[in-house]
This record gives C-alpha cells, structure tokens and sequence, in this order.
C-alpha cells in the first residue's frame, strides 16, 4: 500500500465531469481518499495498491491538463483514508484572500533548500501550515503565523507590525524575536507547507503584497522528507489521513517533540478528542489514550461520561 498526494492549478471549465471522471477512475482502482476539483485546479490525496495508484497516475497524466503533475508518495501499510470522496469546490484550497495564483513565488528544490540551511544561509523560512501542524514537526528555526486555518494566512499577515512602534500582540511566531512587516520584505523567504498546495497561494499574496524576495519549496515538507532526508528537520509531520503525524523521511525515524498529554514522555500520536464539542488534537500514547477514554484531557473525559 502506499499513499499519494498531488495537485495542480489549471483551468478547469469541465468541474462536474472530471469529478464524474475522477470518481469513476478511483472507485475502479479501489481507492480511498479525497479529490477537490475547481475551476482553479485538483487537489488529491489518494491511498491504495501501489499497483493500482501506478494505473491512477498514469491515466490522470494521460489528460493533458495534468502531463506534468508532480506526486508525491508515501509508504502505508493499509489505506490511510476510510471513503473515497470526489468534490467540486469553489477553490481547491480555501484561502478566503483574492490572489492570482499565477502570480505564485518560483520553486526552489528541496536539495537548494537542503544546501542554503546547510551554509546557515540568510533565509526565512515560513511555514504556512496550520499551529496544529506546527506542533508536532517543522524546519529547525523556521517561523510561523499561529494560524487556526489557512483562511487566515493574508489577515494575519497583514496584522504583522509595520514598525517596531506597535503593540506586542501582533507578532509573528518565532517563539524567540518578532519580525516586522517591513523587515521581513527585504529578507529572502522560503514558504513550505505539505505538500505545496497552499504555498502556491500564500507566495501569490506575499507577492502581490509587496514582498519581493519569495520562493516556495517544491513539492513541500513530503519531497523534502524523500529527496534529502530529515536534516533541518525536528519532530513528525502533520498529514490529513488516518496515519496522524509521520516520518518525513521513509528511512528514519524523527524524535517527537511532543509529549504525551498525560505521562508527558516523548509521543506524537496525534488524535481527535472524542468530545466532540472540543475535537481538539492532541498527542497521548497508547495505555493513557486508553485511560483518557480518548479524550485530550481529564475535563473532557468527565464530560463526556456525563
Ligand atoms: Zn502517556
Ligand atoms: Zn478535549
């Protein structure tokens, strides 16, 4: 088994049929997961056969729209998704910021990327995933926006200060300095994410806001992880399947750096508070899971007897 990831911003006029297509396609392959199609692009997640994704993936490149699509791959021991979906959406990532995508920062290679942390070399690296993600693994050093959801990527981009005047509360996360707004449009930035799907809009804004040094990492965190292993990296990354937290790289493992949320020894199996009026993620090893009843905490395992 294995799990796939891929997307591409192009021009789809056809949404309903390629969902029809797509659906048909996977459902005959026996594959699980998610696919978004919008007038903007697709968008998938697929688990299955390894045999079977080959067929997938060389059919989906078969349809000239998508002859360069770039996949990136994962190892599984079982599907890593519970039902196939196959949407039509207004966006294949939910941005809630009006950008043309087109304007999207250059690629830099993972093995550039590699290479410019390996001289220390003068960059920001910005991650532009979710805090949640941020949690349980990213680049050593890099910075964050504290993010709830993705949607809020240009607000709190815009809050950034503009002068080191401003008040404390709208900084951004480094967890040791606050960067402003107008020093951070000098410096060279590297945004990642997953896969590199919502990069692609986030260096869009960057760019149409004025910042003028931006580059997004190619293929995000999942080629990293294959092409150049888990240097510069600390902890697991966030995946959106049933697998939680993974290695980045296929062939070594990661310390966390998340603990259990009872024991608080190293953990990074990440799971949904069964609260489901908190449904928060959190980490818990497999005997403390057990007696948390699956819930992120002891309030929450207390309400839930209730
Ligand atoms: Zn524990
Ligand atoms: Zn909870």
């Amino acid at each position: 088994m294995k799990n796939i990831l891929f997307y591409k911003y192009v021009d789809i006029e056809d949404s309903e049929q390629l969902k029809e297509e797509q659906f048909n396609l996977s459902k005959s392959l026996n594959l699980l997961g998610t696919i978004l199609v919008a007038n903007e692009g697709i968008n998938g997640c697929l688990s299955g056969n390894e045999k079977d994704l080959e067929e997938y993936k060389k059919i989906l490149m078969k349809n000239k729209r998508f002859s360069d699509i770039k996949f990136k791959e994962g190892p599984a021991n079982k599907h890593t998704f519970k039902r196939l979906h196959v949407r039509v959406r207004d966006e294949i990532v939910s941005s809630n910021f009006d950008i043309n995508v087109k304007n999207a920062a250059p690629y830099i290679e993972p093995k550039q990327l590699k290479q410019l942390l390996d001289n220390n070399g003068g960059i920001i690296l910005l991650d532009s995933r979710n805090k949640y993600e941020v949690n349980i693994g990213k680049f050593k050093n890099a910075i964050h926006l504290d993010l709830d959801t993705f949607k809020q990527f240009s607000l709190k981009i815009n809050q950034l200060k503009n002068n080191n005047k401003d008040d404390n509360n709208k900084k951004i996360h480094n967890n040791k300095n606050e960067i402003n707004k107008k020093l951070l449009k000098n410096k060279k930035i590297i945004l990642y994410c997953t896969g590199g799907v919502r990069c692609e809009k986030a260096s869009a804004f960057l760019i149409e806001n004025g910042f003028n040094n931006v580059f997004q990492l190619h293929g995000g965190i999942l080629s990293y992880g294959n092409e150049c292993g888990n240097t510069h990296w600390e902890g697991k990354c966030f995946v959106f399947d049933t697998r939680g937290a993974v290695d980045i790289d296929p062939n070594s493992q990661s310390e966390p750096i998340t603990q259990c949320v009872l024991c608080n020894l190293p953990n990074a199996d990440l799971h949904n508070c069964a609260l489901t009026t908190c449904d928060k993620f959190f980490t818990a090893c497999e005997d403390c899971f057990k007696v948390l009843k699956e819930c992120c905490s002891k309030r929450c395992r207390g309400e839930i007897n209730i």
